[in-house]
């Protein structure tokens, strides 16, 4: 219900998700971390941007039902700040949702949010003051309150709180609804 990382019948969340207050609305993804952490390292930063195209192929097969039960109005990867994006070349996340986009027809919605710099380092701060400090990690540049639903594109689910606070930003300016769909997650 949570990362939609397996669990036993009996359970709804992984004790990752368990008792953690969310804002998203639950996701996907399709690999097992320990089998395609070497090619998702590849991918982000050994300029392997064409393996996308694979990727979305299995993602789009393998959630066809989650597709068609969403109904998701946009799909938002999750933007680098400006200047990572100028070392690296290419936001892995967006050439992701590009694919994705070519098999399901959803259409890519990139300019929409923003990464904005933090003005201090995350160790500076405790638990608390992180999430605070991750909070405001994101801004939302565009109108999107005529998107109802949409789906978060990113490479790795780790601890959600990425996903979380621009879910928690795009929520404040309208949306409804607010998935997630990663290649994998941290620990599968
Ligand atoms: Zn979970």
């Amino acid at each position: 219900m949570g990362c939609g990382r397996p669990v036993a019948v009996t359970e709804e969340y992984c004790p990752e998700c368990e008792g953690k207050k969310r804002n998203h609305d639950g996701g996907r993804f399709s690999f097992s971390y320990d089998q395609i952490a070497g090619s998702i390292y590849r991918f982000k930063y050994m300029k392997r941007p064409a393996y996308a195209r694979g990727y979305a192929k299995v993602l789009c097969r393998e959630q066809k039902e989650w597709f068609d039960a969403i109904n998701a109005d946009a799909l938002i990867p999750v933007p680098l700040h400006a200047k990572r994006l100028m070392t690296r070349g290419y936001n892995q996340s967006k050439v992701l949702a590009g694919e994705i986009s070519k098999l399901t027809g959803i259409p890519v919605r990139d300019k929409c949010v923003a990464r904005i710099k933090n003005t201090r380092p995350q160790k500076q701060f405790d638990r608390n003051e992180r999430l605070i400090n991750l909070k405001n990690a994101f801004i939302v540049r565009e109108n999107v309150v005529e998107l109802k639903t949409v789906i978060i594109v990113d490479d790795i689910f780790t601890t959600g709180s990425t996903i979380d606070s621009l879910a928690t930003e795009l929520k404040r300016n309208g949306v409804e609804r607010v998935f997630f769909l990663t290649l994998s997650a941290a620990g599968t």
